[in-house]
């Protein structure tokens, strides 16, 4: 670490010493500054500012790639910034950076953006910190996005935003790739871990809070906040086909009523710049879309931040969409229809292009300085032309033990326990325990992608401090309590006759099954069932006799309906991040009582995907056959170890007038003998409406804590608000008529006037 901290003191003296840019106006009015910047600025220095290229593109290589370790390439760092002053770079290099390495390469970049160009504007630094500073070594990696949804506690997002912020401003990065804001309705896709699961509200109030954490109120004064992307605009989540970046159909009234509110709601809670999505929705690719960008996100929304777009998607107009016929095309298109930056990311040919379409005027001046301001204004929001290096020195808490125990806290919070036949657990710390299965010993299972490299598939090699699941159930029993068996791969099956064998001495089985890393494209699947493999190993295990616990680290719901009448115990652990092997062998063994609530329907069958929010005529059969919603488990399920009963629904009044509220409450009373925690979810459901309405529709929640023996009335107030829908005009609206609010098993009815 010494070897680096004279050359980073001279470097942050000089930039102390350089705050005063050509461009720089210290009157703190950021309009008037970037106008200053802007009437400075030449046409090809402007385009600069909206090229966005990857690290890789700027390290040493040779004819196999990146020479390792990695090296920035003088030349190529001039071309870049001097030649073509491009205005972000992105990414980390293929691998994750110690802070020192971090420090080294931000500081070598703003160097020369500040020193070696006229204009002296600071690079734009992006990455995909999505789970914690999940690029820089020993960083605090937390559970994946549909972890933190299934807490049901925004305050646990908004911690795990704020040390996130802390961390990624610890490695000199002052923007995150994150959070996204898609809503996980469609299984299959291997981004949904990457989302708060299916519900709106659930999603808009996580992702609120998410951002809010990021960010905090004043980014340009608190140098321990960054800038978040909100991703991905819009629509991304719900391919038809459940594979990544095919075509989505989405009705303008859905897309208005299910995928913009969470966007528009992190806007509104100052979300600073938007990724927009790499498919295509009714056959226009979004990137493609006026509509979408420049009529919806920048007018409708009001949204004055950076639109960025995601990996080469503009090529991919001409390349996959084929909607431009030359790069050129697709530049003009993409640009026109309100992009401000080009995640280009290996070239400069996206400012070729562009100085060409302008001079010929295809592009209009008006359009290039709106999206330079928009870019500019994000660097002076960030206080990058003060203070355009942040020092790992100066934040001391990096991974420090503080945050390690709130991930653990974290972790806890989302573990959900879905199954607990005979109250088979929390098992006891004296018995003898065989422990198999895939995911057992894995910790690149529990981080999934966006861990440590973009598929996530070397976390083993980063972790040493952290316990696998195996590993913690050894340190909470002694390892001599402990039999492990692999017992199959993910997808191959092993020696089961090992497992049967070792079961003999084994009072219980901890099965742990699910999904290796995997992020995006390459995680893409044919079959949601659980592979075969494993599928055979759940079935031997329960074949000895003996209790089994199924232990899911999956990041979509893989179905395990062939074998889960023969489980005793489902606990499901998503993607917990690097506490994960921590906070669940606390739960099964008793040290913590599970609190987390699914935040999805884990359905039971292929051919049967609907949402807790269906509509009534997806559930017309008697409860068992075909025609009746009846998935394996439901959204909001999730089991304690003691037991809530809820009593006392009221309504303060029956009718709601125009402009008035309802306030509701509830009694929840822990019946058991633990002290838990319990998510109480008010749900409403309009009984008649000229769009047909769902079966009911989450519009309140609160996580509270109850002790034996105790009771709790919780208060929500709901509002007009909570009874719009969009109507067939696509316009929010709300019709008079007869509402129920149910709570659990409660239900009571008003009307709105
Ligand atoms: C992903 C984005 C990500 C970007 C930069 C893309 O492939 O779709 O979510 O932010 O890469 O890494």
């Amino acid at each position: 670490m010494k070897k680096y901290l004279l050359p980073i003191l001279l470097i942050s003296l000089i930039f102390i010493g350089c705050t005063k840019t050509k461009v720089q106006s210290e009157d703190g009015n950021t309009d008037q500054r970037i106008e200053t910047i802007i009437s400075e600025m030449s046409l090809e220095e402007k385009v600069g500012q909206m090229t966005q290229i990857t690290l890789s593109h700027l390290l040493k290589q040779d004819e196999n790639g990146v020479i390792e370790p990695f090296k920035l390439d003088t030349a190529r760092l001039k071309e870049a910034i001097v030649n073509y002053n491009i205005g972000s770079i992105l990414n980390c290099g293929g691998h994750a950076n110690s802070l020192e390495k971090w420090n080294e390469i931000i500081s070598t970049i703003q160097d020369m953006a500040i020193n070696d160009t006229r204009l002296q504007i600071p690079i734009l630094y992006g990455i995909d910190a999505i789970h914690g500073a999940n690029y820089t070594q020993n960083a605090t990696l937390f559970p994946q996005q549909i972890a933190q949804a299934a807490t049901w506690d925004p305050n646990i997002s908004k911690n795990i935003g704020t040390i996130t912020a802390y961390e990624t401003r610890a490695s000199g990065i002052p923007w995150t790739f994150s959070p996204v804001l898609g809503l996980g309705r469609q299984l299959s896709w291997p981004r949904f871990w990457e989302t708060f699961g299916e519900d709106v509200y659930l999603t808009t109030i996580m992702g609120q809070a998410l951002t809010e954490g990021y960010q905090g109120t004043k980014l340009s004064s608190d140098s321990t906040k960054i800038a978040v992307c909100l991703k991905h605009f819009v629509g991304y989540s719900q391919p038809n086909s459940g594979k990544d970046r095919t075509p989505a159909s989405i009705p303008e009234r859905e897309l208005r009523e299910y995928f913009l509110q969470p966007f528009e709601k992190a806007i509104k809670a100052g979300g600073n710049t938007v990724m927009l999505n790499s498919g295509e929705i009714n056959g226009v690719p979004v990137h493609a879309s006026k509509f979408i960008i420049t009529d919806l996100l920048k007018q409708e929304l009001n949204f004055n931040g950076l639109v960025v777009t995601d990996w080469a998607d503009i090529k991919y107009l001409h390349d996959r969409h084929k909607v431009a016929s030359t790069q050129k095309e697709a530049v003009r298109v993409s640009v026109n229809a309100g992009i401000d930056m080009s995640m280009v990311p290996e070239d400069y040919t996206f400012h070729k292009y562009l100085v060409e379409l302008v001079k010929e005027g295809k592009v209009s001046k008006d359009r290039i300085n709106d999206a330079v301001k928009r870019i500019l204004r994000i660097k002076i929001k960030l206080g990058l032309f003060e203070k355009p290096v942040t020092h790992y020195s100066d934040y001391p808490q990096f991974a420090s033990e503080e945050f390690s125990l709130f991930n653990l806290h974290a972790a806890e919070e989302a573990i959900t326990l879905l199954k607990n036949r005979n109250q088979l657990l929390p098992l006891d710390k004296n018995q003898k325990v065989l422990v198999t299965g895939p995911t057992a010993n894995s910790m690149t299972a529990l981080n999934g992608g966006w861990s440590y490299n973009w598929q996530g598939d070397e976390t083993d090699k980063y972790i040493e401090a952290h316990h696998t699941i195996l590993e913690a159930i050894q340190h909470k029993i002694g390892t001599n309590n402990v039999f492990y068996i692999p017992g199959s791969g993910f997808n191959e099956t092993k020696n089961l006759q090992r497992v049967l064998d070792a079961s003999k001495k084994a009072d219980q089985i901890v099965l742990c099954l699910g999904e290796d890393a995997y992020c995006e494209k390459p995680g893409d699947i044919n079959d949601l069932y659980i592979p075969e493999a494993q599928k055979e190993l759940a079935l031997a295990a329960a074949s000895t006799g003996k209790p089994v616990t199924l232990l899911l680290i999956e990041g979509r719901p893989r179905l395990i309906s062939q074998f889960e009448k023969e489980m005793d115990a489902v606990v499901m652990g998503y993607l917990p991040g690097n506490r994960g092997g921590d906070a669940i062998a606390n739960i099964l063994f008793g040290d913590v009582n599970p609190s987390g609530k699914l935040p999805f329907t884990y359905p039971r069958f292929p051919n049967a995907l609907e949402k807790y929010d269906h509509k009534h005529t997806e559930n017309l059969g008697d409860g068992k056959d075909n025609a009746s919603f009846n998935p394996q488990y439901e959204f909001g399920d999730g089991l304690s170890y003691t037991n809530f009963s809820y009593s006392n629904l009221q309504l303060s009044d029956t009718i709601m007038e125009e402009n008035e509220e309802i306030e509701v409450m509830v009694k929840v009373t822990n019946k058991g003998k633990l002290k838990g925690k319990e998510t109480i979810m008010l749900f409403i459901s309009d009984h008649y409406s000229s769009i047909t309405p769902s079966v009911k529709r989450l519009k309140k929640f609160k996580k509270v804590p109850v002790d034996p023996g105790k009771s709790r009335t919780v208060d929500f107030t709901i509002s007009k608000e909570d009874l719009e829908f969009v109507g067939s005009d696509n316009k929010w609206k709300t019709e008079k008529g007869r509402f129920t609010v149910s709570i659990e098993n409660l239900n009571k009815e008003f009307i709105l006037k």
